[in-house]
């Protein structure tokens, strides 16, 4: 797979993409700068990382595969040695610089297969191993050969731009090298790919059970609590089902045209979105009886949900709350906090898409643009009780001597479907009686 000019600036006017459809315009070029929000290839590793069962091997200085290790607890239930917490690095120097890195990357290969006996190994490129032209494709092909198990290029290095552009980068070495390279025992007549959640705090594990209880299967996920063997069989699902990510569309749009697989966008934070996430996908399958079936576990699920919200929408009624998290959250999590009685005033559109923003507005009243100034100003023009953003945002509540929860990649645990609902509950509530906002603000005992 190459990255040329031409693939990039086809991922970044994907005619499924909705800034495609309403404004008829093109993602946002790269611009100098935007890689400190995340370069494309931290953005290409996030994506892949919780395939927990392939070693992850950075072919660039031991800074690149600093800079995006570790920052989110991707859940996995691999029975065998988890991947995804290790770092593997070539560690080029300025020598290999000059002489090159492929025997380098060539050994570490080796190392990793013949100690740690991966299902997989991404290569990672990085701007560096890019600008000196490392011939990866070469001595991943050659290392695939020899050792009989895929070595897969992940070509996005950090230069061709930000995070997303790498998301969707990743996700086409996994439609070049892996996707229909193996083919299943048995086709399941509803089988489905869940694309774009990453499993962060177990978030996919809430409803995937329920998926499988209606008698949906899952085949394969990209990425979270993945397995190589799976996504290789992706090819014969009959759905795919794109899970609060719309940097994979274009993934989902080749696929249809490549296997002729159907997809849909769905979220699954809040009682509603949940249950419409299930009634799409059954929809989708076009059977009667799996139709029916759901209808009847979203009927017992809400109705217990309900029985075990209602002590905390009691307390949260009337509570008004501002949502600073972006992407496609600035809906989903803002739809998931009504969902428990809160009085959602206003949030963050920052890195949303044309249809996130509809959709947004469509549930706040309040959209936002600049955090960083209209954060702090929505605060004390509408008494707002509660923040919730990602953790750097921590210090304005503490500030303005408010609540504040962690509902970014931060958080610890999962509040996702049904079982996530009840956990946003609590944390909310807890945060809310919690004395140390009011408290971390004034000045200590011996200043006053
Ligand atoms: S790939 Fe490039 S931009 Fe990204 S961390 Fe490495 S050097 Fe920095």
């Amino acid at each position: 797979m190459v990255v040329s000019k031409t693939l990039i600036k086809e991922l970044l006017s994907e005619s499924d993409c909705s800034h495609s459809k309403i404004k008829k315009s093109g993602c946002d070029k790269p611009k100098p700068g935007n890689t400190s929000g995340g370069c494309a290839y931290e953005g290409a590793q996030i994506s892949l990382f919780p395939y927990a069962d392939t070693a992850h091997l950075v072919h660039g200085p031991h800074t690149c595969l600093g800079a995006s290790w570790e920052t989110r607890a991707s859940l996995t239930s691999y029975q065998g040695e988890n991947n995804t917490p290790l770092g593997y690095c070539t560690n080029i120097t300025s020598q290999d610089i000059i002489f090159g890195g492929d025997k380098k990357l060539g050994e570490a290969i080796e190392y990793i297969v013949t100690k740690k006996r991966p299902k997989a190994v991404f290569v990672y490129e990085t701007c560096v191993t890019a600008m000196i032209g490392d011939n990866i494709d070469h001595i991943c092909k050659t290392a695939q050969e020899r050792f009989d198990i895929p070595i897969v290029p992940i070509h996005a290095p950090g230069f061709v731009g930000g995070k997303n552009l790498g998301s969707k980068l990743a996700s086409e070495s996994i439609l070049s090298f892996l996707i229909g390279t193996k083919e299943p025992e048995t086709i399941h007549p509803f089988g489905i790919n869940l694309i774009g959640d990453y499993n962060v705090t177990g978030d996919m594990w809430q409803y995937r059970g329920i998926l499988e209880k209606i008698g949906v299967k899952v085949v394969s996920t990209l990425s979270g609590d993945g397995r190589i063997e799976e996504i290789c069989q992706a090819h014969r699902a009959k759905l795919n089902v794109l899970v609060c990510a719309k940097s994979l569309v274009s993934l989902c749009r080749k696929m249809k045209e490549r296997y002729d697989i159907p997809y849909i966008s769905v979220s699954f934070y809040g009682k509603r979105d949940t249950s419409n996430a299930l009634r799409s996908i059954v929809r989708a399958l076009r059977d009667e009886n799996l139709s029916k079936r759901a209808e009847h576990f979203i009927k017992e699920e809400e109705w217990r949900l309900e029985k075990m919200l209602l002590p905390y929408k009691k307390e949260l009624s009337g509570k008004k709350a501002i949502l600073n998290t972006g992407g496609n959250k600035s809906w989903s999590i803002a739809s998931a906090l009504q969902d428990i009685g809160l009085n959602v005033v206003a949030t963050s559109i920052n890195k949303s898409t044309e249809e996130d923003i509809e959709l947004a507005k469509k549930y706040v009243g309040i959209v936002f643009k600049n955090p960083s100034i209209d954060q702090p100003k929505l605060i004390d023009e509408h008494g707002i009780d509660i923040l919730l953003a990602g953790g750097r945002s921590l210090y304005t509540a503490i500030k303005k001597k408010i609540a504040f929860v962690d509902v970014n990649q931060e958080k610890k645990l999962s509040y996702g479907a049904y079982a996530g609902l009840v956990n946003l509950a609590r944390d909310v509530s807890l945060a809310l009686s919690n004395p140390v906002f009011k408290l971390v603000g004034e000045k200590a005992p011996w200043e006053s």
